[in-house]
């Protein structure tokens, strides 16, 4: 009998997965459930959509079943809940959302792609309409219809994680006069302090009201329609000392959970980050169920130790390499350093790597290497750029490094995270062979002038 690979979630993780199986075998039969209606969707470019950059939603889901059953002899079920697992039988229980009926399927391989849910916070008037997460294309289009069908010109953004921080940036860009409530001393805590403080600046350089240090405590409104929030918190008050701010919608963006019921339900071990534990092809705890993507653990290739940074790079290639490794090939999971980028209003918002305080957490001596130069020549509108690098004292390895700047940012931290996974020190930096011409870079690279910070 040809191999049953049946997958469980169908947008960045599931779809590898699919697409790499069959790339490797041409008789496997695959199948992939999605209880949602959308698949293989960007959702990196859901908040491009709701600021109007990306004019229409099916921009950011060019990929159908049909596309899917054409191109690679996969089954796409949208419309179907995968609501149970027998392990020991390798069957699961699907319902069919449309007709309300289950039915069981066999697998000789299931892999679990379920992803994240984004967390509601639990406040009065949360489930009022004009109050939103972000997720999925019909969160960004029903987040624009919302706006545009109703004229609304004040936003609430609750939460200033990158999700956050983008839809931020897009309704203001649409002309929306946005506050942002941070329960945090800061947007975008994932970094030090004193890098997220120059995010913070640049939020409140763009006339963003960011609320420090406060938390939400309710939305209010009528049953139609959410009108604003109440704050409480030391920055609460705002500029206008009001605890409340008024608001024709409501995002909320503070933080995600993984999709891990059916993990549970099946037994296989959840690490302790919260995501289901895997090893370093992607099989979790229990024979023959595998686990991709955001619902997965990763290793952190600075700590060797389980992390979980839910990306769609990462969802992307983990499940390129389970569906490898279910079909006999030999691609393995090397661990991430949760690379990630943000734009925020001028700003590029990059780190990879352990942040200083992440270093001294997990016991390193730590070296910090500071810098500010511009990417280009200032004579070809170079301009400045803050790189803060963290190294272990002893041996001068370099452990993470956090850019922000308003050009090349991009560039130099793809060269340091680069540098990290292949184990470089400090000093190796300035010996890197890098690209220059004033177009682009300088004769000493930012990156060059991290590596010269011990000298
Ligand atoms: P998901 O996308 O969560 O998909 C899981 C799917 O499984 C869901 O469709 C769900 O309906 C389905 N499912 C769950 N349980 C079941 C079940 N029992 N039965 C059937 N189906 C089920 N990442 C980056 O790297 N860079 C970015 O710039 C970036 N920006 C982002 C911006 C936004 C606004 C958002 C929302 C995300 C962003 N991401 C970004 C993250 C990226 O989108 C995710 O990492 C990626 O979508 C993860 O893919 P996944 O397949 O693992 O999980």
């Amino acid at each position: 009998n040809p191999l049953k690979i049946v997958v469980v979630g169908s947008v960045a993780a599931g779809t590898s997965v699919a697409a790499k199986a069959r790339r490797n075998t041409e008789t496997a039969r695959i199948t992939v459930y999605e209880r949602g209606t959308e698949i293989s969707y960007s959702g990196c470019g859901l908040p491009y959509y709701v600021g109007g950059d990306v004019e229409q939603i099916s921009a950011l889901t060019p990929r159908s079943p049909a596309w899917f059953k054409a191109r690679y002899d996969v089954d796409i079920r949208t419309g179907h809940d995968v609501v149970a697992v027998d392990a020991g039988a390798r069957t699961i229980s699907v319902k069919n959302l449309a007709t309300g009926e289950t039915f069981e399927d066999a697998y000789d391989e299931l892999v679990l792609a379920t992803g994240v849910s984004p967390v509601v916070p639990p406040v009065p008037g949360v489930d009022l309409p004009g109050v939103f997460t972000v997720r999925t294309p019909s969160d960004a289009a029903a987040i624009r219809a919302w706006i545009e069908d109703r004229g609304v010109t004040r936003a609430v953004v609750v939460g200033a994680g990158y999700i956050g921080l983008e839809m931020a940036e897009q309704l203001a860009h649409r002309g929306l006069g946005v506050t942002v409530v941070e329960a945090l001393d800061h947007a975008m805590a994932r970094m030090d302090p004193d890098m997220s403080a120059r995010v913070d600046a640049e939020l409140r350089r763009h006339d963003v009201d960011l609320r420090l240090a406060t938390r939400v405590t309710g939305i209010t409104g009528t049953p139609d329609a959410a009108t604003g929030v109440t704050v409480e918190g030391p920055d609460g008050g705002g500029p206008d000392g009001a605890a409340s701010v008024d608001a024709g919608v409501v995002i909320a963006a503070v933080g995600v959970r993984p999709n891990v019921d059916l993990a549970r339900q099946v037994g296989a071990r959840i690490g302790q980050t919260g995501a289901i534990a895997v090893d370093r092809v992607g099989r979790t705890s229990v024979d023959h169920v595998w686990a991709v993507g955001d619902v997965a653990e990763s290793f952190h290739l600075v700590t060797g130790q389980p992390t979980w940074v839910p990306l769609g790079s990462t969802a992307n290639k983990t499940g390129r390499i389970a569906g490898d490794a279910i079909t006999g090939g030999r691609l393995e999971h090397r661990g991430i350093l949760g690379t990630s980028i943000v734009r925020v209003f001028d700003l590029a918002v990059a780190q990879t790597g352990l942040t200083q305080a992440q270093a001294e957490a997990a016991g390193y001596d730590v070296e910090v290497l500071h810098n500010i130069k511009p990417d280009r020549p200032e004579y070809l509108g170079g301009k400045s750029m803050v790189i803060k690098a963290v190294a272990d004292r002893g041996t001068g390895r370099l452990l993470g490094a956090q850019a922000i700047g308003p050009s090349g940012v991009d560039k130099r931290i793809d060269v340091l995270a680069t540098a990290i996974t292949f184990g470089a020190d400090v000093a190796d930096l300035f010996h890197l062979d890098l690209a220059y011409s004033p177009t682009y870079a300088t004769t000493k690279d930012p990156v060059h002038y991290t590596g010269m910070a011990l000298d």
